[in-house]
């Protein structure tokens, strides 16, 4: 009990300061995780390992979705303050620049705990026989090109407008016309097309101009995926200046079309492509969306540009993108599918990679300030570090700020600092990080699924492990008493006190219930779902919040300490 206290106290210490105003990712447990590169002659590398918990540990460290090299799984057992050195054999081959991407997963054994570890993201470059670190700005944003012929260029990418705010771009490719794809399941996006002014107010009955083509991501060198609500702009060169044709969204099987004007015919046309819509914008650290473009070409009354598509693999422009993407995506689809309206009056900003020079989204340890992954909740800004390019990410940092919009920026008491998946923290943090964790499940599991297992959160949001905080202050029960909420399962084993055999009606209940009734603590939650959900008996409900540990008495000593605390440290 002491040691939650502690935490409880220290959460709150620093939410007062840098954290009030946004949400940060889970930090995992304080072990130092680093790659040191040796002889590179001999493709010898370590990895430091130091152990700055207060208990023992044991970690396994395996490859990350972004490693381009091999890395062998590593498993070391530490002591508090003790650290090793692994060799690691890395096979750098002749290539010139390589990355390397650790994720690890972390057992606290005191607790007999398994909770995710740190990671280590790595973007180096041999020199001879030397390894230099380059950061992942560096290393793949300067890769996009100008324009090649500037002068020609010059007002369709500088000096910039609202809406082509870029100079920089990355080349499309083509692709096969044998190419198998996947599209985003069961997409429902409404196939809005945004048109210029010009296109609109032309006379009916006039021949159009019209250029369609399909858009692609590449994943890797076998799979390619719709390139699904990308925004497509065609730009006409008449008369010494660019003139925008008009523009449509990527449809879910790859396809767009725009069409514009009868007298733009034979004229120099260019098609640049952007990660923007209606719904989120993926943004370089200078708040502008990624472009893509591909040589220009005059415009015939029905020019076909065949299949396009932008790299992301890992040796392509942007590795990680598709997840960041991808994962927003699969997010939106969810909500639309559920008849929930993320229509806000300007797209959620997602910068992509966040890093020190953006200045936002900074945490400090041992070794001083290092980047993370964030969403402020005044203007639902998210900023995703490389090493977090995982869809579970970006789902849950949008979830705070589709949250936050809901709510009017007016986030729950308490909410906002530094937190992780075990312990239990402040129950106004525990609810705002319990409902995205949870929307993270939500978008990715239907509600029969047996096993509900995120590897991100190596955690079955069905089955947490027992050392997991048992109170309303702990993020993940939070998580799962919204879980037991929208599953199907019948579970636990008292069925006169700890039962699961709610079903809402609704799969989106928990939800459209959440987003509609601020409230500040889980618990609270109980009489509003009693009240919104009209089951047949409302005392099932009961049932779940104490299967979820919603309703263990010791929570509410915590609770009063905290509000005490609260109370007294705002002032
Ligand atoms: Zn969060």
């Amino acid at each position: 009990m002491k040691k939650r206290f502690r935490v409880l106290f220290m959460s709150f210490g620093l939410s007062l300061y840098s954290f009030c105003s946004m949400a940060t990712q889970f930090v995992p447990p304080h072990v130092l995780l680093r790659v040191e590169f040796q002889s590179l002659a001999h493709h010898r590398s370590k990895v430091v390992i130091l152990n700055e918990e207060k208990e023992p540990i044991e970690i396994r460290i395996r490859q990350g979705l972004l490693s381009k090299l091999e890395v062998p799984d590593l498993k070391v057992r530490l002591n508090p303050q003790e650290s090793q050195e692994l060799l690691m054999s890395l096979n750098f081959a002749s290539e010139a620049m390589t990355t390397i991407h650790l994720q690890s997963e972390i057992t606290l054994l005191d607790q007999n705990l398994n909770v995710p570890g740190p990671g280590v993201f790595e973007v180096v470059k041999l020199t001879g026989s030397q390894a230099q670190r380059v950061s992942y700005s560096d290393a793949f944003l300067s890769r996009r090109l100008r324009p090649k012929d500037f002068a020609l260029e010059r007002n369709l990418f500088r000096p910039c407008n609202q809406e082509m705010c870029h100079d920089l771009f990355f080349e499309t490719q083509p692709v096969s016309e044998d190419l198998d794809f996947m599209i985003t399941p069961r997409s429902s996006l409404e196939e809005s097309e945004p048109r210029s002014a010009q296109e609109v107010s032309s006379s009916a009955g006039q021949k159009k101009v019209q250029v369609r083509g399909r858009l692609f991501f590449k994943m890797t060198s076998r799979r390619y995926h719709s390139a699904e609500k990308m925004l497509v702009s065609a730009w006409v060169f008449r008369a010494g200046f660019w003139t925008k044709m008009g523009s449509s969204f990527v449809q879910s099987d790859g396809s767009w079309v725009i069409s514009g004007l009868p007298q733009f015919l034979g004229l120099t046309t260019r098609v640049v492509y952007q990660s923007q819509n209606e719904f989120f914008s993926l943004n370089d650290p200078n708040h502008r969306p990624y472009a893509w473009s591909d040589s220009t070409y005059v415009l015939g009354e029905n020019t076909q540009l065949g299949s396009r598509f932008i790299d992301l693999s890992l040796n392509g422009n942007l590795p990680g993108l598709d997840e960041v993407y991808l994962g927003a995506l699969e997010l939106w689809v969810k909500f639309q599918l559920n008849g929930i309206s993320l229509a806000r009056p300007s797209p959620i900003e997602v910068v992509f990679p966040n890093s020190l020079s953006t200045h936002e989204c900074i945490l400090t340890n041992n070794q001083g300030p290092y980047p993370w992954s964030c969403s402020y909740w005044g203007d639902g800004k998210i900023y995703i570090i490389p090493e977090h390019a995982h869809k579970s990410v970006i789902q849950h940092e949008l979830a705070h700020s589709i949250h936050s919009f809901f709510w009017g920026g007016k986030m729950p008491q308490g909410a906002g600092g530094e937190h992780n998946l075990w312990e239990c923290f402040h129950p106004g943090l525990a609810l705002t990080e319990g409902f995205a964790d949870f929307i993270a499940y939500w978008v990715q599991f239907e509600r029969q699924a047996q096993d509900p297992h995120i590897d991100y959160f190596n955690m079955n949001l069905e089955t947490l492990p027992q050392g997991v905080c048992p109170h309303a202050g702990s993020e993940m029960r939070v998580a799962s008493t919204l879980w037991d909420i929208y599953d199907t399962h019948v579970d636990g084993s008292d069925s006169q006190k700890e039962f699961d055999h709610v079903m809402s009606e609704d799969p989106a209940a928990s939800v459209k219930i959440f987003l509609g009734n601020p409230q500040d603590t889980m618990p609270e939650y109980l009489r509003v779902f009693q009240r919104e959900l009209l089951l047949p008996h409302p005392e099932d409900l009961e049932h779940v919040f104490r299967l979820d540990k919603m309703l263990s008495s010791s929570f509410y000593l915590g609770f009063v300490f905290v509000a005490d605390l609260s109370g007294v440290s705002s002032n």
